[in-house]
């Protein structure tokens, strides 16, 4: 499993993702649903990240917790 399907299947908004996995993604770094959905982590209803965009997924490697994971 890539980073990106494992972002793909929590469910997190942008900022659970940030405060989790240590990374520090912007909001042009990704893609969001088009609708609000319910962040799995928080609880929210924000915009939920479906994947990081291609060309900005080495923000992803940096994330430790993130790699061991996969
Ligand atoms: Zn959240």
């Amino acid at each position: 499993m890539t980073r990106n399907e494992r972002i793909h299947g929590l469910g997190y908004c942008r900022s659970c993702l940030n405060e989790t996995y240590g990374l520090k993604l912007k909001r042009e770094d990704v893609l969001v649903y088009d609708f609000m959905g319910q962040c799995m982590k928080c609880g929210k209803t924000r915009h939920i990240v479906h994947r990081v965009k291609k060309y900005k997924t080495w923000k992803l490697i940096g994330s430790r917790k993130l790699g061991k994971e996969c």
